[in-house]
Protein backbone atom coordinates (compact mmCIF):
# COMPACT_ATOMS: atom_id res chain seq x y z
CA UNK A 1 0.00 0.00 0.00
CA UNK A 2 1.54 3.37 -0.61
CA UNK A 3 1.97 6.15 2.04
CA UNK A 4 -1.05 8.19 0.82
CA UNK A 5 -3.46 5.52 1.26
CA UNK A 6 -1.82 4.28 4.23
CA UNK A 7 -2.55 7.71 6.07
CA UNK A 8 -5.51 9.08 4.07
CA UNK A 9 -7.60 11.18 6.26
CA UNK A 10 -9.77 8.16 6.16
CA UNK A 11 -10.12 4.55 6.99
CA UNK A 12 -9.77 1.96 4.37
CA UNK A 13 -9.82 -1.97 4.05
CA UNK A 14 -10.26 -4.20 1.53
CA UNK A 15 -12.14 -7.47 1.93
CA UNK A 16 -12.09 -10.62 0.11
CA UNK A 17 -15.71 -12.11 -0.78
CA UNK A 18 -16.20 -14.31 2.21
CA UNK A 19 -15.46 -11.22 4.48
CA UNK A 20 -11.47 -11.95 5.14
CA UNK A 21 -9.72 -8.33 5.88
CA UNK A 22 -6.69 -9.09 3.69
CA UNK A 23 -5.45 -4.70 3.28
CA UNK A 24 -6.03 -2.34 5.85
CA UNK A 25 -4.48 1.22 6.07
CA UNK A 26 -2.80 2.87 9.17
CA UNK A 27 -5.74 5.72 9.67
CA UNK A 28 -8.35 2.56 10.29
CA UNK A 29 -5.77 0.66 12.70
CA UNK A 30 -5.30 3.73 14.23
CA UNK A 31 -8.91 4.44 14.91
CA UNK A 32 -9.66 0.68 16.05
CA UNK A 33 -6.57 1.09 18.19
CA UNK A 34 -5.29 -2.55 17.43
CA UNK A 35 -2.18 -3.83 15.36
CA UNK A 36 -2.16 -4.95 11.94
CA UNK A 37 -0.72 -8.40 12.73
CA UNK A 38 -4.15 -8.74 15.12
CA UNK A 39 -6.24 -8.11 12.20
CA UNK A 40 -4.83 -9.38 8.70
CA UNK A 41 -6.16 -12.47 7.86
CA UNK A 42 -9.29 -11.88 10.01
CA UNK A 43 -13.38 -11.71 9.45
CA UNK A 44 -14.63 -8.03 9.06
CA UNK A 45 -16.88 -9.05 11.99
CA UNK A 46 -14.20 -8.64 14.45
CA UNK A 47 -14.45 -4.97 13.97
CA UNK A 48 -18.08 -4.57 13.71
CA UNK A 49 -20.80 -4.46 16.73
CA UNK A 50 -23.02 -7.19 17.04
CA UNK A 51 -26.05 -5.26 14.82
CA UNK A 52 -23.71 -4.37 12.67
CA UNK A 53 -22.45 -7.72 11.78
CA UNK A 54 -26.13 -8.81 10.42
CA UNK A 55 -26.14 -5.59 8.77
CA UNK A 56 -22.97 -6.12 7.34
CA UNK A 57 -23.84 -9.83 6.49
CA UNK A 58 -27.53 -9.09 5.02
CA UNK A 59 -27.20 -5.72 3.13
CA UNK A 60 -23.69 -5.18 2.29
CA UNK A 61 -22.91 -8.13 0.54
CA UNK A 62 -25.62 -8.72 -1.32
CA UNK A 63 -25.66 -4.80 -2.79
CA UNK A 64 -22.26 -4.56 -3.27
CA UNK A 65 -22.29 -8.18 -5.15
CA UNK A 66 -25.44 -6.81 -7.30
CA UNK A 67 -24.09 -3.51 -7.47
CA UNK A 68 -20.65 -3.54 -7.27
CA UNK A 69 -20.81 -0.23 -5.14
CA UNK A 70 -22.07 1.04 -1.58
CA UNK A 71 -23.38 4.53 -0.52
CA UNK A 72 -22.83 5.97 2.33
CA UNK A 73 -23.84 2.78 4.24
CA UNK A 74 -24.37 3.19 8.22
CA UNK A 75 -22.14 1.06 10.33
CA UNK A 76 -21.00 0.86 14.19
CA UNK A 77 -17.44 -0.26 14.48
CA UNK A 78 -16.03 -1.66 17.23
CA UNK A 79 -12.72 -0.77 18.79
CA UNK A 80 -10.17 -2.60 20.73
CA UNK A 81 -11.07 -1.61 23.84
CA UNK A 82 -14.95 -2.57 23.15
CA UNK A 83 -15.61 1.38 21.90
CA UNK A 84 -18.70 1.90 19.89
CA UNK A 85 -17.25 4.26 16.37
CA UNK A 86 -19.96 5.05 14.75
CA UNK A 87 -19.04 5.51 10.76
CA UNK A 88 -19.87 5.81 7.22
CA UNK A 89 -18.97 3.37 4.56
CA UNK A 90 -18.38 3.53 0.65
CA UNK A 91 -17.16 0.30 -1.51
CA UNK A 92 -16.10 -0.26 -4.58
CA UNK A 93 -16.14 -3.77 -5.99
CA UNK A 94 -13.41 -3.99 -8.23
CA UNK A 95 -11.03 -6.96 -10.17
CA UNK A 96 -7.19 -7.14 -9.15
CA UNK A 97 -4.93 -9.97 -10.21
CA UNK A 98 -7.96 -11.89 -11.86
CA UNK A 99 -10.03 -12.10 -8.08
CA UNK A 100 -12.94 -9.63 -6.59
CA UNK A 101 -11.77 -7.87 -3.78
CA UNK A 102 -13.90 -5.21 -2.45
CA UNK A 103 -12.85 -1.41 -1.35
CA UNK A 104 -13.78 0.11 1.57
CA UNK A 105 -13.21 3.60 2.69
CA UNK A 106 -14.59 4.63 6.71
CA UNK A 107 -15.18 8.23 7.39
CA UNK A 108 -15.83 8.30 11.40
CA UNK A 109 -18.45 10.66 12.15
CA UNK A 110 -18.16 10.77 16.20
CA UNK A 111 -19.21 14.32 16.32
CA UNK A 112 -21.75 14.25 14.26
CA UNK A 113 -23.28 11.41 16.13
CA UNK A 114 -23.12 13.01 18.89
CA UNK A 115 -25.10 16.49 17.42
CA UNK A 116 -27.37 13.97 16.29
CA UNK A 117 -27.77 12.52 20.11
CA UNK A 118 -28.03 16.53 20.96
CA UNK A 119 -30.81 17.16 19.06
CA UNK A 120 -32.60 14.04 19.93
CA UNK A 121 -32.91 15.05 22.86
CA UNK A 122 -33.55 18.32 22.48
CA UNK A 123 -36.47 17.31 20.47
CA UNK A 124 -37.29 14.57 23.02
CA UNK A 125 -37.52 17.46 25.66
CA UNK A 126 -39.44 19.75 23.63
CA UNK A 127 -41.85 17.39 22.74
CA UNK A 128 -42.11 16.55 26.61
CA UNK A 129 -42.79 20.33 27.13
CA UNK A 130 -45.46 20.26 24.41
CA UNK A 131 -46.69 17.52 26.28
CA UNK A 132 -46.71 19.26 29.66
CA UNK A 133 -47.87 22.23 28.19
CA UNK A 134 -50.68 20.75 26.17
CA UNK A 135 -51.63 19.04 30.12
CA UNK A 136 -51.27 22.31 31.50
CA UNK A 137 -53.96 23.96 28.77
CA UNK A 138 -56.57 20.85 29.51
CA UNK A 139 -56.43 21.33 32.89
CA UNK A 140 -56.66 25.48 32.94
CA UNK A 141 -59.39 24.80 30.50
CA UNK A 142 -60.56 22.64 33.11
CA UNK A 143 -60.44 25.32 35.70
CA UNK A 144 -62.08 27.91 33.26
CA UNK A 145 -65.00 25.81 32.71
CA UNK A 146 -65.16 24.70 36.39
CA UNK A 147 -65.39 29.15 37.13
CA UNK A 148 -67.92 29.91 34.82
CA UNK A 149 -70.32 27.16 35.99
CA UNK A 150 -69.59 29.08 39.82
CA UNK A 151 -70.26 32.04 37.91
CA UNK A 152 -73.22 31.15 36.40
CA UNK A 153 -74.50 29.37 40.12
CA UNK A 154 -73.63 32.60 41.59
CA UNK A 155 -75.42 34.72 38.73
CA UNK A 156 -78.23 32.86 39.52
CA UNK A 157 -78.16 32.51 43.25
CA UNK A 158 -78.03 36.28 43.19
CA UNK A 159 -81.23 36.35 40.88
CA UNK A 160 -83.33 33.94 43.32
CA UNK A 161 -82.33 36.45 46.17
CA UNK A 162 -82.88 39.25 44.28
CA UNK A 163 -86.66 38.18 43.84
CA UNK A 164 -87.02 37.35 47.17
CA UNK A 165 -85.74 41.35 48.13
CA UNK A 166 -88.90 41.99 45.66
CA UNK A 167 -91.40 38.97 46.08
CA UNK A 168 -93.92 38.35 48.73
CA UNK A 169 -93.00 34.61 49.63
CA UNK A 170 -97.01 33.56 50.31
CA UNK A 171 -98.66 35.07 47.12
CA UNK A 172 -95.49 35.58 44.90
CA UNK A 173 -96.81 38.97 44.30
CA UNK A 174 -94.28 41.73 44.43
CA UNK A 175 -93.65 42.89 48.38
CA UNK A 176 -93.95 46.41 49.44
CA UNK A 177 -90.57 47.25 49.27
CA UNK A 178 -90.94 46.44 45.92
CA UNK A 179 -93.98 49.03 45.86
CA UNK A 180 -92.38 51.68 47.57
CA UNK A 181 -90.06 51.61 44.80
CA UNK A 182 -92.28 51.46 42.12
CA UNK A 183 -94.73 54.23 43.63
CA UNK A 184 -91.89 56.85 43.53
CA UNK A 185 -90.56 55.85 39.81
CA UNK A 186 -94.64 56.65 38.75
CA UNK A 187 -94.76 59.99 40.53
CA UNK A 188 -91.37 61.25 39.52
CA UNK A 189 -93.06 60.42 35.82
CA UNK A 190 -96.06 61.83 36.22
CA UNK A 191 -94.30 64.59 37.46
CA UNK A 192 -91.98 65.25 34.77
CA UNK A 193 -94.49 63.99 32.00
CA UNK A 194 -97.56 64.80 33.50
CA UNK A 195 -98.47 61.20 32.55
CA UNK A 196 -101.20 60.19 34.57
CA UNK A 197 -101.17 56.94 37.03
CA UNK A 198 -103.74 55.63 39.50
CA UNK A 199 -103.40 53.75 42.89
CA UNK A 200 -105.70 51.07 43.90
CA UNK A 201 -105.65 49.96 48.13
CA UNK A 202 -107.21 46.68 48.62
CA UNK A 203 -108.76 45.56 51.49
CA UNK A 204 -110.36 42.26 52.20
CA UNK A 205 -113.53 42.66 54.28
CA UNK A 206 -114.08 41.06 57.64
CA UNK A 207 -111.14 38.95 56.82
CA UNK A 208 -110.36 38.03 60.26
CA UNK A 209 -113.63 36.44 60.51
CA UNK A 210 -112.64 33.88 57.77
CA UNK A 211 -109.78 33.49 59.49
CA UNK A 212 -111.53 33.00 62.94
CA UNK A 213 -114.25 30.37 61.52
CA UNK A 214 -111.60 28.74 59.12
CA UNK A 215 -108.51 28.50 59.90
CA UNK A 216 -105.35 30.25 59.50
CA UNK A 217 -105.02 27.95 56.49
CA UNK A 218 -107.96 28.71 54.58
CA UNK A 219 -106.80 32.21 54.96
CA UNK A 220 -103.49 31.90 53.62
CA UNK A 221 -105.32 29.56 50.83
CA UNK A 222 -107.31 32.67 50.04
CA UNK A 223 -104.91 35.33 49.92
CA UNK A 224 -103.15 33.35 47.23
CA UNK A 225 -106.54 32.73 45.44
CA UNK A 226 -106.75 36.52 45.74
CA UNK A 227 -103.60 36.99 44.23
CA UNK A 228 -104.45 35.17 40.81
CA UNK A 229 -107.90 36.71 40.55
CA UNK A 230 -105.69 40.68 40.91
CA UNK A 231 -102.99 39.40 38.23
CA UNK A 232 -105.67 38.22 36.23
CA UNK A 233 -107.51 41.23 36.15
CA UNK A 234 -104.46 43.32 35.95
CA UNK A 235 -102.82 44.61 32.67
CA UNK A 236 -99.13 43.84 31.62
CA UNK A 237 -97.93 47.22 32.34
CA UNK A 238 -99.93 47.42 35.75
CA UNK A 239 -97.85 46.46 38.93
CA UNK A 240 -99.73 44.35 41.66
CA UNK A 241 -98.02 43.87 44.83
CA UNK A 242 -99.02 42.73 48.66
CA UNK A 243 -99.06 45.67 51.09
CA UNK A 244 -99.07 43.37 53.75
CA UNK A 245 -101.78 41.70 55.96
CA UNK A 246 -105.02 41.27 53.65
CA UNK A 247 -103.93 44.52 52.12
CA UNK A 248 -103.37 44.77 48.21
CA UNK A 249 -102.37 47.82 45.93
CA UNK A 250 -102.40 48.31 42.37
CA UNK A 251 -100.22 51.02 40.63
CA UNK A 252 -102.25 51.41 37.25
CA UNK A 253 -100.10 53.43 34.33
CA UNK A 254 -101.18 55.64 31.89
CA UNK A 255 -104.84 55.83 33.88
CA UNK A 256 -106.76 58.29 34.50
CA UNK A 257 -110.05 58.24 37.37
CA UNK A 258 -112.50 56.85 34.69
CA UNK A 259 -110.34 53.87 33.60
CA UNK A 260 -109.11 52.76 37.27
CA UNK A 261 -113.15 53.03 38.42
CA UNK A 262 -113.16 50.57 35.45
CA UNK A 263 -110.69 48.40 36.39
CA UNK A 264 -111.79 48.73 40.07
CA UNK A 265 -114.95 47.55 39.98
CA UNK A 266 -113.86 44.87 37.45
CA UNK A 267 -111.70 43.46 40.18
CA UNK A 268 -114.24 44.03 42.85
CA UNK A 269 -116.99 41.91 40.77
CA UNK A 270 -114.46 39.19 40.06
CA UNK A 271 -114.07 38.33 43.97
CA UNK A 272 -117.08 38.66 44.51
CA UNK A 273 -118.39 36.33 42.04
CA UNK A 274 -115.76 34.30 42.48
CA UNK A 275 -115.67 30.52 43.51
CA UNK A 276 -113.93 30.26 47.50
CA UNK A 277 -113.25 27.64 49.97
CA UNK A 278 -115.59 29.70 51.63
CA UNK A 279 -119.20 31.09 51.37
CA UNK A 280 -118.06 34.58 50.32
CA UNK A 281 -115.06 37.01 49.96
CA UNK A 282 -115.42 40.52 48.84
CA UNK A 283 -112.90 43.33 48.71
CA UNK A 284 -113.40 47.03 49.16
CA UNK A 285 -111.09 49.23 47.32
CA UNK A 286 -109.98 52.47 47.48
CA UNK A 287 -108.75 54.42 44.81
CA UNK A 288 -106.49 57.78 43.80
CA UNK A 289 -105.20 59.16 40.99
CA UNK A 290 -102.25 61.37 40.83
CA UNK A 291 -102.46 64.85 41.13
CA UNK A 292 -99.93 68.27 41.13
CA UNK A 293 -97.80 68.24 43.92
CA UNK A 294 -98.18 64.76 45.05
CA UNK A 295 -95.65 62.88 47.22
CA UNK A 296 -95.62 59.08 48.25
CA UNK A 297 -97.72 60.26 51.39
CA UNK A 298 -100.46 61.78 49.89
CA UNK A 299 -101.50 59.98 46.93
CA UNK A 300 -101.30 56.89 49.31
CA UNK A 301 -102.87 59.04 52.26
CA UNK A 302 -106.21 59.54 49.72
CA UNK A 303 -106.73 55.61 48.59
CA UNK A 304 -106.27 54.67 52.00
CA UNK A 305 -109.17 57.36 52.76
CA UNK A 306 -110.92 56.26 50.12
CA UNK A 307 -111.00 52.77 50.92
CA UNK A 308 -112.17 53.71 54.26
CA UNK A 309 -114.97 55.20 52.81
CA UNK A 310 -115.70 51.50 50.84
CA UNK A 311 -115.79 50.34 54.40
CA UNK A 312 -118.17 52.90 56.17
CA UNK A 313 -120.24 52.63 52.71
CA UNK A 314 -121.06 48.90 53.79
CA UNK A 315 -118.08 47.02 52.41
CA UNK A 316 -117.75 44.84 49.00
CA UNK A 317 -117.71 48.85 47.33
CA UNK A 318 -115.12 51.19 45.61
CA UNK A 319 -114.27 54.37 46.30
CA UNK A 320 -112.21 57.02 44.42
CA UNK A 321 -110.46 59.93 46.35
CA UNK A 322 -112.15 62.62 44.47
CA UNK A 323 -115.63 61.70 46.00
CA UNK A 324 -113.66 62.91 48.89
CA UNK A 325 -113.04 66.56 48.01
CA UNK A 326 -116.69 66.42 46.96
CA UNK A 327 -117.17 66.13 50.84
CA UNK A 328 -119.87 63.13 49.98
CA UNK A 329 -119.04 60.77 52.54
CA UNK A 330 -117.42 62.79 54.80
CA UNK A 331 -119.21 62.51 58.61
P1 LIG B 1 -112.24 44.77 57.56
O1 LIG B 1 -113.37 44.36 56.75
O2 LIG B 1 -112.53 45.99 58.40
O3 LIG B 1 -110.97 44.92 56.78
O4 LIG B 1 -112.03 43.61 58.65
P2 LIG B 1 -110.82 42.61 58.70
O5 LIG B 1 -111.18 41.54 59.64
O6 LIG B 1 -110.47 42.18 57.34
O7 LIG B 1 -109.67 43.52 59.25
P3 LIG B 1 -108.72 43.33 60.46
O8 LIG B 1 -107.66 44.38 60.32
O9 LIG B 1 -109.56 43.40 61.75
O10 LIG B 1 -108.15 41.91 60.36
C1 LIG B 1 -107.20 41.55 59.37
C2 LIG B 1 -106.94 40.10 59.51
O11 LIG B 1 -106.08 39.62 58.49
C3 LIG B 1 -106.27 39.77 60.82
C4 LIG B 1 -105.16 38.82 60.48
O12 LIG B 1 -105.21 37.63 61.22
C5 LIG B 1 -105.41 38.51 59.01
N1 LIG B 1 -104.14 38.30 58.32
C6 LIG B 1 -103.16 39.19 58.09
N2 LIG B 1 -102.14 38.59 57.42
C7 LIG B 1 -102.49 37.29 57.25
C8 LIG B 1 -101.87 36.17 56.63
O13 LIG B 1 -100.75 36.23 56.09
N3 LIG B 1 -102.52 34.99 56.60
C9 LIG B 1 -103.76 34.87 57.19
N4 LIG B 1 -104.38 33.68 57.14
N5 LIG B 1 -104.37 35.89 57.77
C10 LIG B 1 -103.76 37.10 57.82
MG1 LIG C 1 -106.86 45.64 56.67
MG1 LIG D 1 -109.82 43.65 55.99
Amino acid sequence: MDEQLDFAPCGYLSLTDDGTIHCINQTLLVLLGIKKSEIMGKHINVILTKSSQSFYQLYFFPMIKAQEKVDEMFLTLKSKNGDNIPVFLNAARNKRNETFVNDCIFFPMRRRYEYEQVILSAKKAAEESTLSKEKAIVELEKVRKELECKQKELLELNETLQKLTVTDELTGLHNRRSYNKVLSQNLSLFHRTTNPFSLLMIDIDHFKLVNDTYGHLTGDKILKELSYILKNESRVCDFTARYGGEEFVLILPHTEKEGSIQIAESIRESVETAIWTVPSITVSIGIATAINGDTETTVQSRADEALYISKNKGRNQLTHAEELKKGLFRN
